[in-house]
């Protein structure tokens, strides 16, 4: 194993932090010597957006190199491989024989290692529940050389730690998921324009039982009558089979936008034109998985349109079914604040419970969005926007974090505790020891 020091982010660039990299390309046999205090972090492609993927000062395994397909049972959909594979390279292998991944995150660049320990959830949420559900087994490699195969069944406590485990109980060697059933790979797809987030709701209540997946884009800049309108997009999988689709066409930011770009006026402008473009209020076809599931794959390195200070998501789910206020109170908050960028989802969790210890979906409605980077300005924001994510019981996503107060995450996840004596004495994050540990700061 060869250290080399790269510079290595996260996907939001609000965080530079100094570490070793060291690329694996077979599944290691045991860890390197490390210095007293130096600890050992799996980093996959870097897709969570603040500090769970860094560690300050220490070691970053880089797993991408562990990339080797290990068997796919075609008749019941078993798939193993090693955990530096990314779904795309999945989908690419298993779609043509009529199987999809069971649960998908909104990119497709995100290795199998790191959708299990973040135990990721989709547009599924509602009747699948996480990626975690679908790990038949996997085996975990500690720093004191032991190999653990877990399952549900076997090592189960390992198991329920490593999944949305944030990469500290060990290195993740291979999985094996439980694929789904396809016919081909389109999606036949519906949009509904909706003009507040009452009708939000409205809609997804009644799309729960007809439709697998579901998300809605909305207008973070929306008031008053039209708070939290926007467009919800359903969609099945088709029983079309014939796969005429081509390679993806992709092009790339090459360098960073200005900061200027993403302002009020041009947020605005293109909110405004986005929930506009569609005439009716309801639109049907059928796409290819691509772009209704990974529309933001197309533009590569779309995270340098927020220029060199980077950009924050913020994730958060709330209660909804007694009490809408929280939500709406949020909306109104972020639309005043003018400084959310156009990228924000919101989308219902159902009570399909998660399988880790320390995953973050739970039944409520969660919203994502994207702010450029304002200093102390969108800390402020986020600090309001805490209060009410704590009092109404909600919850923040650490794959998105890179602000979290230590004791909101303490109460958020309330088996940390119980988490923490999984974690390999030699595996830390700058994540960790900023919500567990109350060191270093934010961003
Ligand atoms: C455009 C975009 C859309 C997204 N949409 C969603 C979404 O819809 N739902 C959702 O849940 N998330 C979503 N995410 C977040 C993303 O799915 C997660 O952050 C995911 O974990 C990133 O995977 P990665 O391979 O890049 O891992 P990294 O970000 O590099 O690492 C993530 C975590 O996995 C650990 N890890 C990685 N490999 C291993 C291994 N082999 N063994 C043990 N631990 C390991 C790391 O230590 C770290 O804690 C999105 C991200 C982007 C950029």
């Amino acid at each position: 194993m060869q250290k080399q020091t790269p510079h290595v982010e996260s996907w939001g660039r609000t965080i530079k932090v100094s570490q070793t990299i060291i690329p694996l390309f077979w599944q290691p046999e045991k860890f390197p010597r490390t210095q007293e205090n130096e600890s050992f972090l799996p980093y996959g492609e870097g897709r969570s957006y603040g500090d769970s993927c860094l560690n300050e000062g220490g070691i970053l395994l880089q797993t991408r190199g562990m990339n080797r397909f290990i068997f796919l049972d075609e008749s019941k959909g078993l798939l193993r491989c090693e955990a530096g594979v990314r779904l795309d390279e999945i989908l690419e292998l298993t779609v043509p024989k009529g199987w999809f991944i069971p649960v998908s995150p909104g990119t497709q660049f995100v290795t199998l290692g790191g959708a299990i320990a973040n135990d990721v959830h989709g547009k599924n949420h509602h009747v699948a529940g996480t990626f975690g559900r679908y790990v038949r087994a996997m085996e975990v490699l500690r720093s004191d050389g032991n190999r653990w195969i877990c399952s549900p069944q076997e090592n189960s406590e390992l198991f329920g730690a490593t999944i949305g485990g944030l990469g500290l109980t060990g290195l993740i060697l291979w999985a094996e998921i439980q694929m789904k059933p396809i016919s081909g790979p389109w999606i036949d797809q519906e949009t509904v324009r909706f003009s507040h987030v009452d009708d939000f709701f409205k809609i997804s209540e009644d799309s729960e039982k007809d439709y697998e997946h579901s998300v809605s884009w909305i207008d973070t800049l929306a008031q008053g009558k039209h708070l939290g309108r926007g467009h919800f997009m359903r969609g099945n999988h088709s029983s079309q089979k014939d796969d005429r689709s081509s390679k993806p066409k992709t092009f790339s930011i090459p360098c960073n936008a200005p900061n200027w770009l993403l302002n009020p006026f041009t947020v605005r402008a293109f909110n405004v034109l986005y929930y506009h473009r569609q005439l009716t209020q309801e639109k049907r076809n059928t796409v290819h998985y691509r772009p209704f599931f990974y529309p933001l794959d197309a533009v590569l390195q779309w995270n340098k349109l927020y220029g060199k200070r980077g950009f924050f998501q913020y994730q958060l789910v709330v209660p909804y079914k007694n009490d809408r206020e929280p939500i709406k109170e949020i909306l109104r908050l972020v639309a005043k604040s003018g400084m959310a960028s156009f990228l924000a989802v919101l989308k219902t969790f159902g009570n399909i419970p998660s399988p880790g210890w320390l995953s973050f979906p739970r039944e409520g409605v969660t919203l994502a969005l994207d702010f450029p980077n304002q200093g102390s300005k969108t800390r402020r924001l986020f600090e309001e926007l805490d209060k009410i994510v704590r009092t109404s019981q909600g919850a923040l996503y650490p794959a998105k974090d890179a602000t979290m107060l230590a004791q909101d995450f303490q109460s958020f996840y309330p088996r940390w505790k119980e988490f923490e004596k999984w974690i390999d004495p030699k595996f830390s994050s700058s994540f960790w020891r900023r919500v567990a540990e109350g060191q270093g700061t934010n961003g």
